[in-house]
């Protein structure tokens, strides 16, 4: 397996008009869902959780059959430990809403009834990490929502579309786990997941310098205006942790794969500042950028237009076609009404100028519970399926 150079199947030449939905029928028609991997979420009764409910509802390749949480939800039923706290527009699937609520602790139980995990649990951070480590090591592979493994050397941290390639490390952690087919990937922090991917394409101008404000939706905390009513007609301009995910975890992102080892970039140097804002989900990011060598209006606004992911040839249900939106009207992006675009997994960007002290500024916006948490994680388990990391047990 080649997994600096993914071997791309096409499936069809066709130029897609609804992407999701179509290659969705065309994977349906592709894997028997008979055949479908056994998944189970850990942490499925929180915001993340309720996403991967959601998401997953008639997924292709993925079937729930396991939903765990802390000890406070074990032993009910899924639609009952969610009672009062679902916060998704549509109903509890009937596929889930009678699974009994399993205790996430009860970790080689679980891993004897599924092949792979989807973990977004509110945990410390060592508890966590023990956690992950647990159920990689009973072969169970993991893909993470969660901070703790974010940093290891050897564990990729995936926005599939921009560093795919770091899916060689998961070589070297199998070797330090002491594992066959159990391991951990990783998704980055959410605050991140609008920015990266606009200034990827624009890597060959060397940013050297970036700042960026992120304007973050009360989802991002696990919270809703029910269960958060201080957020209502206020900003709160602090989120534990966020910054430092927020500079940091670009550079790994952006580094390279050396014996076995992610070795981070070292630049661009980014400083950001995020900021809690009373919208349900989207995150907007304002992004100031300072480049080596730097480019014509023109030439960015060509980047974005012709970008092309090489996942997009791979055709997986939720690689969005376009990735990347640019609004040439004014008051574009707006979360309320463009968090959704490519089914909340693209990215909308707009504003694109000068700037008297960077180079130029821009916005971009993408959904935070979706691209940013749960999608993002459907989309790695997807990638991971098709490189044949994720096999029935
Ligand atoms: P949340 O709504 O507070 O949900 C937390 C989940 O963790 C619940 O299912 C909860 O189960 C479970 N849990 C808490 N303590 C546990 C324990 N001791 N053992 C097992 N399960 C336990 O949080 P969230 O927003 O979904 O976030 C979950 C993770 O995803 C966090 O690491 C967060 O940083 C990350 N994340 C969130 C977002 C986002 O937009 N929300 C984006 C990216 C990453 P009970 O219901 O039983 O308490």
């Amino acid at each position: 397996m080649n997994n600096s150079n993914l071997n791309f199947k096409t499936l069809n030449n066709k130029i897609l008009t609804s992407p999701n939905i179509l290659s969705i029928i065309h994977a349906s028609r592709r894997y028997k869902l008979s055949n479908r991997l056994k998944v189970g979420i850990i942490g499925a009764t929180g915001m993340v959780g309720q996403r991967f409910i959601t998401l997953l509802k008639e997924h292709p390749f993925f079937k729930v059959t396991i939903v765990a949480a802390s000890a406070r939800s074990a032993n009910k039923t899924y639609q009952e430990a969610v009672r009062g706290r679902w916060c998704m527009e549509q109903p509890v699937p009937q596929s889930v809403k009678d699974l009994i609520v399993q205790n996430a602790s009860q970790v080689a139980a679980i891993s004897s009834q599924v092949d792979f995990i989807f973990c977004a649990v509110d945990m410390p951070k060592p508890e966590v990490l023990k956690l992950e480590q647990s159920f990689a090591k009973q072969e169970t592979p993991v893909v993470s929502n969660n901070s703790a493994a974010r940093l290891i050397p050897d564990v990729p941290m995936l926005i599939p579309e921009v560093n795919h390639a770091h899916l060689a490390v998961i070589e070297t952690q199998k070797k330090r786990l002491g594992t066959k087919k159990g391991f951990i990937v990783v998704k980055p922090n959410c605050s991140v997941q609008s920015y990266i991917p606009a200034i990827d394409p624009l890597m060959d101008f060397i940013p050297a310098k970036i700042l960026v404000c992120t304007y973050q939706a009360i989802s991002g905390a696990g919270k809703s205006f029910q269960n958060w009513p201080e957020m209502v007609d206020n900003v709160i301009p602090f989120i534990k942790g966020e910054e430092e995910k927020s500079e940091n975890e670009p550079l790994k992102i952006w580094g390279e794969v050396k014996h076995g080892q992610i070795i981070n970039a070292k630049k661009p140097v980014i400083t950001s500042l995020c900021i809690r804002v009373p919208v349900t989900d989207g995150h907007m990011a304002a992004v100031f950028v300072t480049f080596d060598k730097k480019p014509s209006k023109a030439e960015i606004l060509n980047r974005w237009k012709e970008y092309k992911s090489k996942l997009e040839q791979l055709k997986l249900p939720s690689t969005p076609i376009p990735f990347l939106t640019y609004f040439e009207d004014q008051s574009r992006p707006q979360t309320r009404l463009d968090r959704d675009i490519g089914n909340g997994m693209g990215i909308a960007i707009g504003r694109l100028r000068e700037d008297k002290i960077f180079d130029y500024k821009f916005v971009c916006l993408s959904h935070n519970t979706i691209r940013g948490a749960a999608g993002g994680g459907v989309l790695i388990a997807e990638l991971l399926h098709h490189q044949g990391y994720l096999i029935a047990k």
